[in-house]
């Protein structure tokens, strides 16, 4: 499709229209008023979009790293209007049940870690998160230990926007937003892997996970909430042995290990969960996005046995839920999802397509002496633009220069997300379908966009 800079009267009216009634999520609202929105979408096919002006872009976001099998699968959106068309919505409540709300939590527990055989349905991210915290801190009175409330959660953080999840993110304009934070969250220092195996003369040991439970009580503690790969704190890969590390100190200290699953979950990171790249157990996960790769707003709550059966025991009605905690449609297009990430060895594609990203990345770091910190693990990749990535310069702070790059891309017609406390961060996450060419047509644009950021810094 050629770029069409034209635009049409119809996306005219409504840019207008969203201008003056739609207040956008996690955007600048001044701008959306001045400028009107970036782009209005009306198909996608694939790895691409396409806007109302017909201009075609490669979504190398996954939008927000979740449309795993791509834009326009026929089969998810035969599998939904299947379901909508039988039974669209049912209750849940006072143990009102649906067949695919059963059929999934079933096929959950099976592809799962350990024994994480139960889940507690939710409708995305941020939900899950908040019902994790809620239900760990029931799981414990339950036992009798009331005082085990706090959870500690690492700096770079990003566990959703709910009020309990917010306070649990660690990046410091969603955890301050509007003062809205729970009491009982600690913080810590991410990937400290030294001092989580207990060595106290480490750098920083005072604020690791361990140092922090040494100094709250581990009595006080109900758990600890990590993404296995941080997303939006920038791309983070923990080292090897951090996850292992922190399932000790959680069985060392009688804590709860909740996973945050959300982007990692699904096979973003060529294993069907980030956890299982470390081959550890949690205790909780959260779960969503690639659940239903964004075709339902569903998400969910995994717990082990003994969650499940410690909860069990409790003879009166729990008084968390949601109106779509288990929604018919969104279960049916997960089975499906699943299904189709199974029969159609997805996790494969994944593995194969990582080895085609890092072949671009690395050709991108030898070409441009401002690329550095290439990663990836399975299809979530980022890199870092440095003024002078020797000596660990940063650009001026007011080149914004992942926001130029990304920029650039979307001008060339590739969807890239800029992340970073110095605007320093490019994440690349594309649908786990992706073919080569795809990739090697991703990093073309990457490459001429740098070269265009380069050019506007002489
Ligand atoms: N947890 C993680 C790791 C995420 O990346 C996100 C969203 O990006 C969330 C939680 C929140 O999910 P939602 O936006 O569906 O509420």
């Amino acid at each position: 499709t050629t770029k069409n800079t034209h635009q049409s009267s119809k996306t005219a009216k409504l840019a207008e229209l969203d201008k003056k009634h739609f207040l956008h999520p996690a955007s600048n609202p001044k701008a959306v008023v001045d400028n009107g929105p970036a782009v209005i979408f009306a198909e996608g096919k694939g790895v691409t979009v396409t806007s109302t002006d017909g201009i075609e872009y490669i979504d190398g976001m996954s939008m927000l790293w979740n449309v795993n099998l791509g834009h326009g699968n026929q089969e998810l959106a035969e599998a939904g209007n299947q379901q909508l068309s039988t039974l669209a919505c049912t209750s849940q409540f006072k143990a009102f049940s649906n067949e695919p709300a059963i059929l999934l939590a079933e096929k959950l527990a099976s592809l799962a870690p350990g024994d994480l055989n139960s889940v507690f349905y939710t409708s995305g991210g941020s939900e899950s998160n908040d019902t994790a915290i809620k239900l760990a801190r029931f799981y414990w009175e339950l036992k009798g230990k009331p005082a085990k409330r706090k959870f500690i959660a690492l700096n770079n953080a990003y566990h959703g926007v709910t009020v309990a999840a917010q306070t649990a993110t660690g990046l410091s304009a969603y955890h301050h937003f509007s003062g809205s934070n729970i009491e009982g969250v600690v913080r810590a220092t991410a990937y400290l892997l030294d001092s989580e195996k207990g060595d106290k003369n480490a750098p920083n040991y005072e604020s690791s996970i361990r140092a922090t439970i040494e100094r709250e009580g581990a009595d006080t503690i109900a758990g600890i909430i990590i993404e296995p790969v941080q997303g939006a704190g920038g791309v983070n890969i923990p080292p090897d042995g951090y996850l292992q590390a922190v399932r000790q100190l959680c069985d060392e200290f009688n804590i709860l290990f909740l996973a945050d699953e959300v982007i990692c979950g699904f096979g973003r990171t060529g294993k069907m969960f980030g956890v299982n790249n470390w081959d550890v157990v949690p205790d909780m996960m959260s779960i969503a996005k690639g659940l239903t790769s964004g075709y339902g707003q569903l998400g969910g709550v995994m717990l082990n046995d003994e969650i499940k059966q410690t909860i069990s025991s409790f003879d009166a009605v729990v008084p968390h839920g949601f109106t779509y905690s288990g929604h018919p449609t969104a279960c049916a297009i997960a089975l499906k999802n699943l299904e189709i990430i199974e029969r159609d060895q997805i996790i494969g594609n994944v593995k194969s397509m990582e080895l085609e990203l890092k072949k671009g990345l690395k050709y991108l770091e030898e070409k441009h002496s401002i690329v550095t910190n290439c990663r990836a693990i399975g299809l979530l990749a980022a890199f870092e633009l440095y003024e002078d990535p020797a000596s660990g310069k940063l650009f001026d702070p007011t080149v914004f220069p992942a926001n130029a790059v990304v920029d650039a891309c979307f001008e060339r017609q590739l969807i890239l997300r800029a992340l970073g406390a110095h605007n320093q961060i490019i994440a690349i996450a594309p649908p786990l379908i992706i073919n080569k060419e795809e990739i090697n047509k991703m990093i073309q644009i990457i490459d001429e966009a740098i070269t265009a950021f380069k050019e506007t810094l002489n």
